[in-house]
């Protein structure tokens, strides 16, 4: 089978090359991709060569299918389940965040598609789940619901991980304010999740290529205004929406830019908080005096954990979440780099491949 996978430790080094199918051991669950999304995460790899010819691995962490086959021992899972993977394939099962079931903090967290492993994730035609995660972590994939198409499935992972930032992270209450830094996924997710629990003002902060279509489709799943960060003063603009300072006790984080951490800070009332989804990888160069002085709080954030799996999937099921605007193209996995380009400049909100190679 065809596979786009990743050579060496450093960032880069896509190609598409030909892989052995997986062969499923006495406790694995093979799985038939039929969508697999690209993430931020992947993007991060794209038209930079990192002069490696050491195999890394399957990319893809944000995917779909149909179980085609199970080991002799698993009794849990049949052939023919339509499942989506929360792409955890490797947990220790002892530290404690394995004993709370928050596996995707556990510090030897492996994931499918995403980290250097030996599995390999969902852009290409079968994943193997491997029989260890499904015996410490029995929510490693779960069933779709029959009304749940298999392409929004496939972004779960971020739904999710939007679901515990806004839910389960901070403490927003009804008839209050959130501002969202960040116009992708991630951000678009959080737009939704603040509307759902009651957020009265949900402004979006993005940027100049924000305006091309991330901005109408963040008015369309609950934005009430959206903010351009190259042109506007953001922090005076979001007082000017909000009616002031003291209404803004919550915002999101997902661009990762430093600029928009300080902005965040500057805007929020008294015993704030900001929920930093987004990573960026260069030192802050300003200072955090404001969150000891004003007692704002900084929540770092990552991942989801069963809770927000089981909620998520039931609000995409009763139509609560929208994911349709969100999926802006849909191609072959033959045409990788058109879908990779199409993120990189920011005319796809969502990029879903299908295996076209036979
Ligand atoms: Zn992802
Ligand atoms: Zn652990």
């Amino acid at each position: 089978m065809k596979a786009l996978v990743r050579y060496g430790k450093e960032f880069g080094g896509y190609r598409m090359i030909d892989v052995p199918e997986p062969k499923c051991g006495p406790e694995d669950i093979i799985v038939k991709i039929k969508a697999a999304a690209i993430c931020g995460a992947d993007m991060k790899h794209f038209r930079v060569d990192n002069g490696s010819s050491e195999f890394n691995s399957i990319r893809g962490h944000e995917f779909a299918g149909d179980i085609v086959e199970i080991g002799k021992d698993v009794q849990a899972w049949q052939v023919g389940q339509r499942v989506v993977s929360d792409n955890s394939g490797h947990v220790c099962g002892v530290c404690p965040s394995c004993e709370s079931g928050d596996f995707l903090t556990c510090r030897e967290k492996v994931n499918l598609g995403l980290d250097n492993n030996r599995w390999g994730g969902g852009f290409s035609k079968y994943c193997l789940i491997p029989g260890e995660i499904l015996r410490i972590h029995k929510h490693a994939i779960w069933e779709i619901p029959e009304n749940v198409e298999y392409e929004e499935a496939a972004v779960m992972d971020p739904l999710s991980n939007a679901y515990k930032a806004v839910a389960q992270q901070s403490h927003l209450l009804p008839g209050q304010d959130c501002v969202v830094f960040g116009t992708g996924p991630l951000g678009l997710f959080s737009v939704q999740m603040a509307r759902i629990m009651g957020a009265v003002n949900i402004v979006m902060v993005g940027l100049d290529e924000d305006t091309k279509v991330r901005f109408d489709v963040a008015r369309q799943l609950g934005a009430t205004a959206c903010i351009n960060a190259s042109q506007e003063d953001v922090v005076a603009r979001c007082w000017e929406i909000c009616g002031g300072r003291d209404n803004i006790g919550l915002v999101i984080e997902c661009s990762g830019a430093n600029i928009a951490l300080k902005q965040a800070i500057d805007m929020l009332r008294s015993n704030g908080e900001v929920v930093r989804v987004g990573m960026g990888f260069k030192p802050l160069g300003f200072s955090i005096n404001d969150i000891t002085a004003w007692n704002i709080s900084l929540i770092g954030h990552m991942a989801y954990d069963s809770t927000s799996w089981r909620n998520a999937l039931k609000l995409l099921s009763a139509g609560k979440i929208k994911v349709q605007p969100m999926i802006t193209h849909r191609m072959g996995l033959s045409e990788w780099e058109k879908g990779f380009e199409a993120m990189a400049n920011k005319e796809a909100i969502k990029v879903i491949f299908h295996y076209d190679f036979d």
